[in-house]
């Protein structure tokens, strides 16, 4: 990759982490709580969309629980008059950019993003003035003011096929998870990638030191590494020298590691990303173990989302998200690449 990146390294400054508050509702409570929300959607004729990272009560309640780019596809599809995005703020406007008739609600609007907080659209048109000629491709974690400044948006679900695209000998300027554009130079082979030097905080803990201990402890095991991770570097580097075993590695969305595990004749596997997906996986393959590389890896803005939230956002239809035009028309483009190339 090239070096021609912006000289800020750490962002943590820029946003306020909520803290993760302790649910003691009784299992009957929750239940309770869940009627209330689908008799508060089907009321509004709304559709709740949930990420992998949401409490598992709130994954319970949805009507899909699934990646950002598989959610957006879905918010795309749907007829519902009202979208309940269950996850961060740059989700719900991207639900709010490809759906613009419809009302989206984000139920808690501290739930904002680490990794979206790296990078500003000042900051992004300043690194374009340096690099004019370059293709601006944008990870879907950045707010919609990022998104309009870019050529293309993309998951991680789609990051090498988005960047496979476009013409070889074009510079990438590829923003703003560092780790993911290491891994994308890799999967595409391309060395012109600028990467942005932005990250998550949760996905920054997980170690490469964690992966080989639990290699340690469970020799069998199949590792499946979330791109933003903060090990995969040096794991890519271990797999390629055979510290790590090469054909037991996995890079992938969360999207990716349930269609893996589906396939996969291993029957225990070290999950390295923030511990939501834990409940999808312990639910659809209760046959299989799960050990999380890193225990502590929560985000607290995926855990401001709560059942009593829900249920509140649906009653007073707040609060909104909405993206103001131009930037919708310009960042929609943008996303619109990204789903034509899902
Ligand atoms: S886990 Fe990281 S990238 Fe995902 S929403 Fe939380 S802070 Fe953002």
């Amino acid at each position: 990759m090239s070096s021609t990146a912006p000289a800020v390294q750490t962002f943590e400054d820029r946003y306020s982490l909520p803290v993760v508050e302790t649910i003691t509702d009784s299992p009957e409570e929750i239940r309770r709580k869940q009627e209330r929300v689908r008799a508060l959607a089907a009321e509004r004729n709304a559709i709740l969309l949930a990420h992998h990272y949401q409490r598992p009560e709130v994954q319970e309640v949805a009507d899909a629980v699934a990646d950002s780019l598989k959610l957006s596809q879905q918010a795309a599809k749907t007829n519902a008059d009202v979208i309940v995005f269950c996850g961060v703020h740059f989700m719900a406007e991207t639900a709010s950019i490809i759906c613009p008739g419809k009302t989206v609600l984000l139920p808690d609007l501290r739930a904002g993003c680490s990794l979206a907080a790296a990078v500003t659209p000042e900051e992004l048109r300043e690194w374009k003035a340096k690099l004019p000629d370059a293709v601006v491709v944008s990870y879907i974690n950045t707010s919609a003011a990022v998104k309009a400044e870019s050529d293309y948006c993309c998951t991680s679900a789609n990051a090498s096929k988005v960047v496979a695209s476009i013409p070889a000998d074009r510079t990438i300027l590829f923003l703003p998870d560092k780790f993911l554009a290491t891994v994308v130079a890799r999967q595409t082979g391309r060395s012109n990638i600028v990467a942005y030097p932005g990250y998550c905080h949760v996905h920054k803990t997980i170690q490469p030191e964690q992966v080989s201990a639990l290699l340690d402890e469970h020799p069998d095991i199949e590792l499946l590494l979330h791109p933003e991770c903060g090990c995969v570097s040096s794991c890519m580097a271990k797999a390629m020298d055979g510290t790590l075993p090469q054909d037991r590695t996995f890079f992938l969305s969360t999207e990716g590691m349930l269609r893996h595990i589906a396939s996969s004749n291993a029957t225990e596997f070290a999950v390295g990303t923030e511990m939501g997906i834990l409940h999808q996986l312990n639910k659809k393959f209760p046959e299989k173990t799960f050990h999380p590389v890193n225990p502590h890896a929560v985000c607290g803005f995926m855990k401001t989302i709560t059942l009593d939230r829900v249920i509140h956002s649906l009653e007073t239809m707040t609060p909104e998200v909405r993206v103001p035009e131009p930037i919708a028309t310009k960042a929609r483009r943008a996303i619109d690449r990204m789903l034509a190339l899902a």
